[in-house]
C-alpha cells in the first residue's frame, strides 16, 4: 500500500485503467477558518436516528426475500457508531504502546535512536534489532495495560447490578416510557479500558453461558451504549470523553483513576484481588480483537466518501449471510463471514440477548424450499452438493454474486455510483466525468485523513452551501426524541435537554438508562 493511508489500496497489479491503478495522492488543503466550518467527516448524518429499536419477536424467516429478514437491530447507524469505537480502540492501542509513561514501567528495554535528539549522526538510524527491541517493548506495555484492564473490568463487573440499579433509580425519563431500559447512559459509562474488555467478553461465545452462570441477566439485557458513545467520543480526535458522572462513579466503585496509563505509572497501581466472575481468559479474549480491529482500521470505512452505501450494502449482504446460515444449519459452523459480514454480525452480537432470542428461533419448518431462488442450480443440477462446503460457493449458487470482492474506498465509490448491484467492480459502465467526480472526491476524503492524522485543522466542506442549521436531535426510540430547552443551562453552560412525546405511545419503547 505505497500510498500508506488506510482505505486505499493502490499500486496492485491492475490494468492501468483499474480504479487500483488510480494515482490518488493526499494534497494539503486550505484550512477552515474555525473548527465549526471544518469538514465533517463522516457526515453526522449517518449517525442519524441511533437509538434502540422497540422489543419485539422476530417474523419467521422467509427464505424467499431477504428484504424481509426482520432486523430491527442494527442498523447502519449502529454500524457507523462501531465503527467510530473500534477506531478509539485503535488509538488506545497506538497510545499504550508508544507511551513514554510506561517505558518506566516496563524496564529499559528502548534503544537509544528512540530517544536521540540529535539525529544528524547517520548511525542513528535504528537496525533491525533495534525495531525487534521496540517491537517487545510494544507487546509488553500492551499486555500489561490489558492486564490491568482486566482487573478494573472484574471490579465493573462485579458492580454491573448496582450500575444498573443506580442508572434506574436516577432515571428522569418519563415513567411511561421506562418500560425495556436496555442500554445505559453516558454518565454510568465505564473508562474505554473497561469497556474493551467488556465488548471483547460480549463477543466471546461463553458470554451468555457465563452471565447465567454468574447471575449477570441484567447486564445481558444490555444493548452496548451505542448512543452513549456518539454523545462521548469526539468523532475528529476520536478521543473518549469520559463524563464527570460516570468517571467518579468508577473512581467510586475502583478506587482507580480513569486513566489507565497514568494509573500504572504512578506506582504501586491499586489491584483489586478479586474473585472473577467469568469463564474464560479475558486477556485472550481482548487478544482476539486484534486483527479484526487492524482490518477495520486499514479499509477505514468510517473515513471514506462511500461510507453510507458502504453500510447499507453490508446489512444487506449481512442479511442474505443470515439467510445462508438458515439455509445450510448443518453447515453452520463452516461458513466464514467476510469483513464487512463480520461487522455486521458482531454488532449485532453486541445486543446480547436479541441476537440469543434472535439466533435460536426454531427455522426449520418455516422455510420454504421450494421458494428459494437458486439460479445456478441448472448449471449443476447433478453436483454433489454435500462436498460444497466452501462458503463463497454456497453463496455464489445462492445469490449468483461472488462471496468476497475489494472494500476499499475506490471500489466502494464505483459500487455507489453503479447502483450497487454490480457483480464485477468495474468503471467501464460509468462515463469520464463520473469516473473524474470519483477521484476528486478520493483526493479529497484522501486529504482530509491525512490532515485529521497530523492533528492539523481541516478544511471546509466542498459542498458547503446548506449546512448551516443542520442541527439535528437524537430519536431516543419510536415517538420519543430530545429537544433543547431554551434559555435553560446546566452548571457547564450547556443547553438543558428534555425529553418529549412526539407521536402517540406505543407498548414497546426501550429506553436508555439514567438518561439525563
Ligand atoms: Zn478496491
Amino acid at each position: 500500500m505505497p500510498s500508506g493511508l488506510s482505505g486505499l489500496r493502490f499500486g496492485r497489479q491492475e490494468p492501468s485503467t483499474h480504479q487500483h491503478s488510480w494515482k490518488i495522492s493526499p494534497t494539503i488543503l486550505a484550512p477552515a477558518s474555525s473548527r465549526e466550518e471544518e469538514v465533517r467527516i463522516p457526515d453526522s448524518e449517518i449517525f442519524r436516528g441511533i437509538s434502540i429499536p422497540p422489543g419485539h419477536t422476530p417474523r419467521a424467516l422467509d427464505a424467499s426475500d431477504t428484504g424481509k429478514v426482520d432486523l430491527l437491530y442494527p442498523s447502519t447507524n449502529h454500524l457507523a457508531m462501531h465503527l467510530c469505537l473500534i477506531e478509539c480502540f485503535y488509538k488506545l492501542r497506538n497510545d499504550v504502546t508508544n507511551s513514554k509513561e510506561l517505558d518506566a514501567v516496563i524496564g529499559p528495554t528502548v534503544p537509544h535512536f528512540v530517544s536521540a535528539e540529535n539525529t544528524q549522526n547517520s548511525q542513528t538510524h535504528p537496525t533491525a534489532a533495534d525495531a525487534d527491541i521496540v517491537r517487545t517493548s510494544q507487546i509488553k506495555k500492551w499486555e500489561l495495560f490489558v492486564k490491568a484492564a482486566v482487573g478494573r473490568f472484574n471490579v465493573w463487573w462485579q458492580n454491573i447490578d448496582k450500575v444498573i440499579r443506580h442508572a434506574k433509580a436516577y432515571n428522569t425519563i418519563p415513567a411511561a416510557a421506562q418500560q425495556d431500559t436496555s442500554t445505559l447512559s453516558k454518565n454510568y459509562l465505564p473508562p474505554l479500558d473497561v469497556l474493551l474488555v467488556w465488548y471483547s467478553y460480549i463477543l466471546h461465545p461463553s458470554y451468555s453461558s457465563d452471565c447465567v452462570e454468574f447471575g449477570k441477566q441484567n447486564a445481558f439485557m444490555l444493548c452496548f451504549p451505542w448512543h452513549a458513545l456518539y454523545e462521548v467520543i469526539d468523532q475528529k480526535t476520536l478521543v473518549y470523553n469520559l463524563p464527570t458522572a460516570a468517571a467518579n462513579m468508577f473512581t467510586t466503585m475502583s478506587s482507580q483513576a480513569v486513566d489507565l496509563i497514568s494509573c500504572l505509572s504512578s506506582p504501586p497501581p491499586y489491584t483489586a484481588s478479586i474473585g472473577a466472575q467469568c469463564s474464560i481468559d479475558l486477556e485472550d479474549a481482548v487478544a482476539m480483537q486484534d486483527s479484526f480491529v487492524n482490518d477495520t482500521h486499514q479499509l477505514l470505512w468510517l473515513r471514506s466518501p462511500a461510507c453510507s452505501g458502504s453500510l447499507t450494502r453490508c446489512m444487506e449482504r449481512y442479511k442474505r449471510f443470515l439467510l445462508l446460515v438458515h439455509l445450510h444449519p448443518d453447515r453452520r459452523a463452516g461458513l466464514v463471514p467476510t469483513w464487512d459480514i463480520e461487522l455486521a454480525l458482531r454488532t449485532h452480537q453486541l445486543y446480547a440477548d436479541k441476537f440469543h432470542t434472535f439466533a435460536s428461533r426454531p427455522f426449520g419448518r418455516e422455510l420454504d424450499y421450494a421458494k428459494v431462488p437458486r439460479p445456478l442450480e441448472t448449471e449443476k443440477s447433478t453436483a454433489n452438493t454435500t462436498t460444497e462446503t466452501n462458503t463463497a460457493d454456497l453463496w455464489k449458487r445462492q445469490f449468483a454474486e461472488p462471496y468476497t470482492c475489494c472494500l476499499c474506498w475506490a471500489c466502494e465509490c464505483i459500487k455507489d455510483a453503479s447502483g450497487g448491484s454490480e457483480v464485477e467492480v468495474s468503471t467501464s459502465n460509468l462515463s469520464q466525468k463520473h469516473i473524474k467526480e470519483i477521484q476528486k472526491a478520493l483526493q479529497f476524503y484522501a486529504s482530509v485523513e491525512r490532515a485529521r492524522e497530523s492533528g492539523d485543522r481541516l478544511p471546509t466542506s466542498p459542498r458547503q452551501a446548506k449546512k448551516k442549521d443542520d442541527k439535528w436531535e437524537l430519536d431516543w426510540g419510536h415517538g420519543w426524541r430530545e429537544v433543547v430547552v431554551k434559555g435553560k443551562f446546566d452548571e457547564h453552560g450547556n443547553p438543558v435537554k428534555k425529553v418529549v412525546r412526539e407521536k402517540a405511545y406505543t407498548s414497546h419503547i426501550n429506553w436508555m438508562m439514567g438518561a439525563t
